[in-house]
């Protein structure tokens, strides 16, 4: 993998070789693409992007005179208004996002972008901004799955993309307290890279690891794979820096503090509405020494949620946790490839287990400790019906687990709706939730006697619930491909909202969710936060189009 992978336009790009790797390529095995065919009706059929060349790109809407003063304030280099620059900040990476790109439409890229390189500068940008009506939208890695990027305003004034890429390395490390202090734009793999060097670890995985970055995680509350052990992203956050265009606001206080709420709460999740995090301190912990990852099998969803429950009520949540539905199993059975998944296949098949659901778990620590959890966690899984499957299932998991967003690319080629929604609830909510949310995806993509197909996992375990992640795959309408994802995307909401489920778990609000915000929050939760955001923003530059309702 290179040190740091481009951002790409109309996809998550070229995926890098792994050496020994003998996995899917981001290309579906044959019986995958028999499935496909047969469940969805698809006809596979070449639907390659626009070329880049032709993409539309409105005029740059940038006075010379403002762009002069922000090229005084930050450096001419550090002010750009080129095609290619503008361009790579167009938008994030969702189902949307990409179809409007790979359609040439890049309508909604920024006017600018922007390179402060300090909290001074950043601050001083933001005020400057302020005062001639520029909107500001950060830009971290670009991966917003929720048009988070949307740079939507109601008053069409100018876009300047605030990208965080010059403030991108590790400012101090604070070994004694487990303390690391990082710039914003920095990505997860240059963190663990300079970190593993004091053998130490943050431990934040999220799928779109290669290109995410730290600022991008507070903002939107993100959560990684191994977030059930190790926490989500805003639990690792010990303090950071807001530069708003009111001023600068220091937050947190480690280890513990009682002075009042905690305002770092205001910071994390707030999307770039109130200012532009520039500065972050996170818990880091020692890397650990062993590790195990296995597969088990259930025999229902029902059976596998249930053990999950009780793993959580006595404590003995693995660091990950991801039990598939019985949909999600098939399809990922369908699309590994190689002599171990054959096998696998094989053995499930002997076991009773080849219409099961399927759980992968991983432990990591010290070696003491992962032993007795996994003999403990072991037992609790048996005793709910668990076959245990074994360590490949588990290694085989993690060696592929980052190469979802290649296949999306190859699979939107071949003319297919692909994208993924995500809720949280109880344990006693969760079924239902899932039920209803299956049935609202289905019903609404369902077209010409096919249904799509709709997966679900439990991606993060907590005491009192778990989160859910559906991926839904469908025959594109390519008459109206937009209309066809945002009705199917409004029914699951209205579904999930209803049953008990969060508006997201851990994708953030953007521009998509934004209307359903006030049944998250209530009346009151909104004009709480817009209050805030008057006092930190008042002339309403920060990301205007996400977060808060119209
Ligand atoms: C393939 C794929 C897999 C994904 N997997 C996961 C996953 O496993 N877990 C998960 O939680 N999410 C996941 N996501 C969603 C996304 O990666 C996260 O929301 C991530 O936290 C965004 O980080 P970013 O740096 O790319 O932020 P961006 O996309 O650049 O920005 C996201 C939002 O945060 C704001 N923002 C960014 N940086 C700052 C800053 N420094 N200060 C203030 N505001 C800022 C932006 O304005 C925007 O509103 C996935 C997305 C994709 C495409």
């Amino acid at each position: 993998m290179p040190e740091q992978p481009e951002l790409t336009i109309q996809g998550w790009g070229p995926r890098p070789a792994t050496p020994g790797d003998e996995g899917p390529d981001g290309v579906l095995t044959k019986a995958a693409r028999r499935h496909l065919t047969r469940e969805l009706g698809w006809e596979p059929r070449a639907t390659p992007p626009a070329p880049v060349d032709g993409i539309r790109l409105a005029p740059c809407r940038l006075p010379e005179e403002d762009r002069a003063a922000l090229a005084g304030l930050l450096g001419e280099d550090h002010v750009r208004t080129d095609r290619g620059s503008r361009l790579r900040r167009a938008g994030g990476k969702s189902y949307l996002d990409l179809l409007r790109r790979r359609e040439g439409d890049a309508s909604d890229a920024p006017d600018a972008v922007a390179l402060p390189g300090t909290t001074e500068e950043t601050a001083a940008l933001l005020a400057m901004c302020s005062e001639r009506g520029i909107v500001v939208v950060p830009f971290g890695g670009g991966t917003s799955v929720v048009g988070g990027l949307a740079g939507v305003d109601p008053d069409d004034r100018p876009v300047l993309a605030v990208d965080l890429t010059r403030m991108a390395s590790v400012q101090a490390l604070d070994v004694h307290s487990s303390l690391v202090t990082v710039g914003p734009g920095m990505r997860g793999p240059a963190l663990e890279r300079a970190l593993a060097r004091e053998g130490l670890t943050l431990g934040h995985l999220p799928q779109s690891w290669e290109f995410a970055t730290l600022g991008g995680y507070a903002a939107t509350r993100s959560a990684g794979q191994s977030s059930t052990g190790v926490g989500r992203f805003d639990e690792l956050v010990a303090g950071l820096i807001l530069a708003t265009p009111s001023g600068v606001l220091e937050l947190g206080h480690p280890p513990a503090s009682a002075a009042g709420p905690d305002l770092l709460g205001l910071a994390l999740g707030s999307e770039g509405t109130l200012g532009v995090i520039t500065e972050l301190t996170l818990r880091v912990r020692p890397k650990p020494s062993a590790s195990a990852y296995e597969g088990w099998s259930f025999r229902t969803w029902a059976d596998g949620l249930a053990a999950l429950q009780q793993l959580a009520r006595h404590d003995l949540l693995p660091d990950v946790v991801r039990l598939s539905d019985a949909d999600e199993t098939r399809a990922n059975l369908l699309m590994a490839a190689g002599a171990g998944a054959k096998a696998l296949r094989g053995s499930l098949r002997a076991r009773g287990r080849a219409e099961g659901c399927m759980l992968v778990v991983g432990w990591e620590g010290v070696p003491d400790l992962v032993r007795a959890r996994v003999r403990a966690a072991s037992s609790l899984l048996r005793d709910g019906g668990a076959v245990r499957l074994g360590r490949r299932v588990g290694d085989s998991w993690r060696r592929h687990r980052f190469e979802a967003p290649y296949l999306r690319d190859r699979l939107m080629d071949g003319g297919l709706l692909v994208e993924t929604l995500e809720t949280a609830a109880t344990w006693t909510a969760l079924p239902t939730v899932y039920d209803t949310t299956r049935r609202a995806l289905r019903e609404s993509l369902a077209r010409g006697g096919h249904r799509p197909l709709v997966m679900a996992h439990v991606s993060h375990g907590y005491a009192t619930g778990a989160s859910l992640y559906f991926t839904v795959l469908a025959d594109r309408d390519d008459a109206l491909p937009i209309q066809q994802w945002l009705s199917a995307k409004r029914a699951a909401t209205d579904a999930l909202l209803a049953a008990g489920g969060t508006l997201t778990h851990h994708h953030a609000v953007g521009a998509d969710h934004r209307p359903w915000l006030e049944r998250e929050v209530g009346s009151l939760g909104v004009e709480v936060l817009r209050a805030v955001k008057q006092r930190l923003d008042p002339h309403g530059i920060c990301n205007p189009g996400v977060l808060l309702p119209d």
